[in-house]
Parts: C-alpha cells; sequence; structure tokens
C-alpha cells in the first residue's frame, strides 16, 4: 500500500495490522500482478532495491545477506557433505548464490511457484541470484512446493524453505503435507530448514511448526537472527534433522569446514553459527507448553 505525500511516496507494509514499517519509494522499477501475487520493487535512500509480495517485503538489496548466509551456511557446514540441495521458493535468487558457494554441492534444484517473480528478480535485482542462475548445477522448477516434495523421485541432503509467510500461495509450505513430503525426499542424515517468521510478533507460526515437525524428525528446533527488514525481533529458521550430533557440532569441525570452503561472509561464522541456536526463553516456554 502506498501513499503520495508532499515530498515523496510512501510505501507502507502491510504485514501486521497494527504495527508496522513504511518505506520512501525514490522510484518504483516494476509494479505488476503475476499469476500469484502483487510484485513491487522500488528503489529506498536507505535498504536499495527492495521488493515485496503482497504487501509483505520479502527482501531488500541491503540486508539479505543476513537471512540467505545464515540459511545456508548453517545447514550445509553442519551436515558437511552435501551433494544434493533443494531450495523450495527463493524466487529473489540470494538463497541460490549462496548455496552456489559451497563447491561440493553437486545439484540444486529449486521449486519456485511463480515465475514472474524469478523473471523480475533477475532483471531488477540482479545482486541477488548474481549470476548464479547460469550455474551448471543449478535446476529450476515452477510448481508449488507442495507438490514438488510429495511428488519427486529426487532426494536430497538439504532442503531449504525460503517461502514467504502462510498467507496466500506460502501457506501451503507451512503444512504437515509439507513437511512429510520434506521428510520423505531426504536423504539419511539430511537437513530441512525453514523461514519460520519472526518469532516475537508471529510467535504462533514457530509453535504451530515445531510441533508439526516433531512428527517426522528427531531433532526439531529453531536457530535465529535479526534481520532489520523483517522488523520486530529476531527471525527464526525451522531446524529439522534425524541426526541429533548436527546442532552440537564442535567448533573446531565447524571453523575447518567453514576455512576449507573458502567463502567469505559479511554475517555468518561459525561463534554466531553456534550462538544463532540459543533461543530467547518466551519461545522456549511457548514450544513446551505447546507439547
Ligand atoms: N526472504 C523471504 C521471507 O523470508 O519471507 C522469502 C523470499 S522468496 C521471494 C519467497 C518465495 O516463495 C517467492 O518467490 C514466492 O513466489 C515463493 N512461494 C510462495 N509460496 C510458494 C509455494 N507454495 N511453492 C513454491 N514457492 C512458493
Amino acid at each position: 500500500m502506498s501513499q503520495k505525500v508532499t515530498q515523496k511516496e510512501i510505501w507502507h507494509e502491510t504485514l501486521h495490522d497494527s504495527f508496522g514499517q513504511y518505506f520512501t519509494v525514490e522510484k518504483e522499477l516494476y509494479r505488476d500482478k503475476t499469476e500469484h501475487q502483487d510484485l513491487v520493487i522500488f528503489e529506498n535512500a536507505a535498504l536499495g532495491r527492495v521488493m515485496a509480495l503482497d504487501g509483505v517485503v520479502q527482501t531488500t538489496e541491503r540486508d539479505e545477506f543476513i537471512y540467505h548466509e545464515m540459511m545456508t551456511h548453517v545447514p550445509l557446514l553442519a551436515h558437511g557433505n552435501a551433494k544434493k540441495v533443494l531450495i523450495i521458493g527463493g524466487g529473489d535468487g540470494g538463497m541460490l548464490r549462496e548455496v552456489c558457494r559451497h563447491t561440493q554441492v553437486e545439484h540444486i534444484t529449486m521449486v519456485e511457484i511463480d515465475a514472474g517473480v524469478v523473471e523480475f528478480c533477475r532483471q531488477y535485482l540482479p545482486n541477488h541470484s548474481a549470476g548464479s542462475y547460469e550455474d551448471a548445477r543449478f535446476n529450476l522448477v515452477i510448481d508449488d512446493g507442495v507438490n514438488f516434495v510429495n511428488q519427486t523421485t529426487e532426494t536430497y541432503d538439504v532442503i531449504i524453505s525460503d517461502c514467504t509467510d502462510p498467507i496466500g500461495p506460502g501457506e501451503s509450505l507451512f503444512t504437515s503435507a509439507f513437511y512429510e513430503g520434506c521428510a520423505r525426499c531426504l536423504n539419511p542424515g539430511g537437513i530441512f530448514v525453514a523461514q519460520n517468521g519472526v518469532c516475537f510478533l508471529q510467535q504462533d507460526e514457530a509453535v504451530n511448526s515445531h510441533h508439526k515437525l516433531r512428527h517426522y524428525f528427531k531433532d526439531v528446533s529453531f536457530y535465529q537472527a535479526a534481520v532489520p527488514t523483517y522488523y520486530g525481533g529476531i527471525m527464526t529458521f525451522a531446524w529439522a534433522t534425524n541426526n541429533l550430533d548436527y546442532r552440537h557440532i564442535d567448533n573446531a569441525t565447524l571453523q575447518a569446514r567453514f576455512v576449507a570452503s573458502g567463502i567469505t561472509s559479511r554475517y555468518y561464522n561459525p561463534a554466531v553459527h553456534h550462538g544463532s541456536f540459543a533461543l530467547p526463553q518466551y519461545l522456549l516456554n511457548a514450544l513446551s507448553a505447546a507439547r
């Protein structure tokens, strides 16, 4: 939603009814209704290019690295030998860029419901994908993620659900059917991670995901990072695997893997990796109360 004011257009996020954020619109680059969503991309003086779907900020050039580094390097370095990676959603291309940095990964499939998001983000957010769509390991599938994970015969070592919030097309990616499908197409020792909202404002999302995931995985928890434009506090990332050791990987191993990867990061490091699994007491209380 946007309104013209005397000197600049103001774009207001519509995620929460009574509490939110706004952006001045220096220049609107693209606005259209794709097959599934309202998509807008505009320039903001503080955050660079901003992309929103159905009135909800998806990503900004200035802070996207925090989110994309944490949703890729944490599971991939904890796993240590992932060859096949599945990204669900991820249409802006940032998640693919970070997965491609892991040279031991041999196949990357991205299942995105909206071809328009991929097309327009390639054009208007080129720094997100940064050429990774041309990576020979990459394969794009246009489909609903829940359909794909319940029909594919492929299996994966890491699945990353980089989806919108559980409204509109994203709703199906927070269901038991989706989680069951992911559990089915994960290899033994595989890891599933998913964006799971800002728990201070969207606590039910984390509680509901935790409750559902526990039916399919032995180790279900969260890790977190504060991403400024996902306002309201820390964003929680769902963590689900049958390998109970991954979350307790020793620092020396993690450090060695990070150095061997040759990846230069702007947010991620092994200490942040370990610290990200420390969760606020209010979330722990809510999760245990829902058991
Ligand atoms: N970083 C963002 C966040 O945390 O909210 C997510 C960014 S990414 C642009 C979200 C993507 O999920 C969009 O491209 C959207 O089209 C895609 N998506 C939504 N529902 C989907 C579904 N059911 N299957 C596959 N992709 C979906």
